[in-house]
């Protein structure tokens, strides 16, 4: 391995894949291979631009230096393994990643402006874990435990993919899929820096989005990072009693040091924060935690996402009647706090995250006698 700047990536195969470098560590890749410094910029518009599937598509770099490549580099590519939803609704992408794990990525089309973006976006969730280790009550994502990390080529190329299989170009990124983003900090920010970068997707800093469930340490840090991405807290509970019930992450940094988190994390970036709250009938939809939700977007100054809740198969929980979602907003309205109800337009094809992997592997355990 000819270059120390990359030593520390995620290694897959005990090869680094080439698409985990940043723009500067592939400078000084070249380099030490005894190339020019431009090569690095040519390689990076073979993988971001022209989106080549191999080395050897790289015509203009040399063919032993092509060769050298692909000895020292992993270029995995993630298969589209089944896809659910027609055209102009909202569609998704199951992937099956090089070691048979199998993630999923969610695209919804143009629809009112949810994280600050105008409204005529294509969003992309994508996911950074496969699985998830926090264990939400109500979420598909964490049923069957924690498998990995994903690398940040991982992650950047459900971007790819996506845009590739429906020749779209997309550009709103929401990191809503499967896992916690900020477990995998390093190379959540490894993959954000290439999505944001002119030279890698190009996406505006805006119009990315990391949703946690509350890693209170990790969002000081995400604070001390110089990207203004947006970021989105799921709350989901205004009460330590309410939160605790439903998510085990509450029990280790509770509301008050949460939010705290985000006190130091609004002090320093330009964005408001989201509350993401699920509605979840007679867990968190009552008039109290409206009011104690108003309280805490009030001290933060945030917008609030109120999503109905998408039944999971094999769990106990549903979304309140439409009357009762009303209700709760408009608490929220009159107290001031800038809240949406989303009219989840995935419903029918389960588009909570989780969902498709785990019936995609629950249909395979179930076609292995
Ligand atoms: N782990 C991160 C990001 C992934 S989950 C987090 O928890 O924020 C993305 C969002 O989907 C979260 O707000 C999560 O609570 C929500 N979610 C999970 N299961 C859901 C369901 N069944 N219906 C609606 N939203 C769900
Ligand atoms: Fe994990 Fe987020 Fe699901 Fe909780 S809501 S289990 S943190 S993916």
């Amino acid at each position: 391995m000819p270059c120390s700047a990359v030593t520390l990536c995620v290694k897959k195969n005990g090869k680094i894949d080439i698409k985990s470098l940043q723009l500067a560590e592939l400078e000084e890749l070249v380099r030490d291979f005894g190339q020019p410094q431009y090569r690095a910029r040519q390689i990076v518009e073979w993988l971001y631009q022209k989106r080549v599937g191999a080395f050897d598509e790289m015509t203009d770099l040399p063919r032993e230096f092509r060769a050298q490549l692909a000895e020292q580099f992993a270029f995995s590519k993630i298969d589209i393994a089944r896809v659910l939803g027609a055209p102009d609704t909202t569609r998704k992408f199951l992937f099956r990643l090089s070691d048979g794990s199998l993630i999923e990525s969610v695209l919804i089309p143009a629809s009112p402006a949810l994280y600050g973006s105008r409204s005529d976006r294509r969003t992309i969730c994508i996911s950074t874990q496969v699985g998830c280790a926090y264990g939400c009550k109500f979420c598909a994502s964490g049923l069957e435990g924690f498998s990995r990390n994903l690398t940040p080529n991982e992650i950047v190329e459900q971007i790819i993919a996506v845009e590739r299989e429906v020749c779209e170009k997309i550009d709103n990124i929401v990191f809503m899929g499967m896992g916690e983003p900020l477990a995998n900090f390093d190379n959540l920010i490894r993959a954000i820096r290439i999505i944001n970068a002119p030279w890698g997707t190009g996406i505006g800093a805006r119009h990315i989005t990391v949703s946690t469930s509350g890693l209170a340490p990790q969002i000081r840090k995400l604070a001390d990072e110089p990207l203004q991405i947006r970021l989105a807290i799921s709350l989901h509970g205004a009460s330590d009693e309410v939160r605790g019930q439903i998510m085990p992450i509450n029990r280790r940094y509770n509301l008050e040091t949460l939010l705290a988190a985000c006190d130091y994390y609004i002090s320093r970036k330009k964005q408001r924060l989201t509350f993401e709250y699920i509605l979840i009938a007679g867990v968190n939809d009552s008039e109290e935690q409206a009011r104690l939700l108003a309280k805490h977007a009030r001290r933060l100054s945030a917008k609030v996402n109120l999503i109905p809740y998408n039944t999971v198969h094999g769990l106990p929980w549903s979304r309140p009647s439409q009357d009762r979602q009303e209700t709760f907003l408009s608490i929220l309205r009159e107290r001031g706090t800038a809240a949406t109800l989303r009219r989840e337009k995935g419903h029918d094809i389960d588009a909570a995250c989780g969902q498709l992997r785990l019936q995609t592997e629950r249909e395979l355990k179930a076609a292995i006698p």
